[in-house]
């Protein structure tokens, strides 16, 4: 598939009910600062909740089956991430509309904040952004890590700075 393709995707029917902000639909695990969201920082305790009980970092909402994982070539080599999994529907639609992820806003290292970010897990100044298929996850600490890919993993080229066309 191609950016394009999931760009003009639907939006996924557990994200229709989420607030937007700036025209961005906001992610469950997204911070909130009274009537404000910020993109870059993760509510640590959303996230932590959301590993544990297998619920999807984008919609908030239980993921029966797979998990889908974000990141660049070297967390797909790794399976380290650091933002949690997301349904597959959920991680395209990201990929698609997400200005970090998508690479409009260049670097996508964008929800950590100074202080907790940590050496290699974070997602790296790519040109590709992929998408893996697990059947499970385990976190230790901050780094998740995504058992063995379950299919092939999905390649979507960024446009804008980190882009290689
Ligand atoms: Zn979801």
């Amino acid at each position: 598939m191609e950016m394009d393709e999931i760009r003009a995707g639907a939006v996924p029917r557990f994200l229709l009910g989420r607030p937007k902000f700036r025209g961005l639909i906001v992610p469950f695990t997204v911070a909130q600062f009274g009537k404000v969201y910020d993109f870059k920082i993760t509510d640590t305790d959303k996230v932590a909740w959301c590993l544990k009980h297998r619920n999807c970092g984008l919609c908030g909402y239980r993921m029966s089956q797979a998990v889908a994982f974000v990141g660049g070539e070297v967390s797909m080599e790794s399976r380290n991430f650091t933002d949690p999994p997301m349904h597959r529907d959920c991680a395209r639609y990201a990929v698609a509309h997400c200005p970090y992820l998508g690479g409009k806003i260049g670097y996508a290292n964008h929800y950590r904040p100074e202080g907790q970010k940590i050496e290699g897990a974070e997602m790296q100044d790519t040109s590709q952004i992929g998408i893996g298929l697990a059947k499970d996850y385990r976190s230790n600490r901050n780094i998740i890590v995504a058992t063995e890919w379950i299919a092939p993993v999905e390649w979507y080229v960024r446009s804008g700075a980190g882009a290689s066309r």
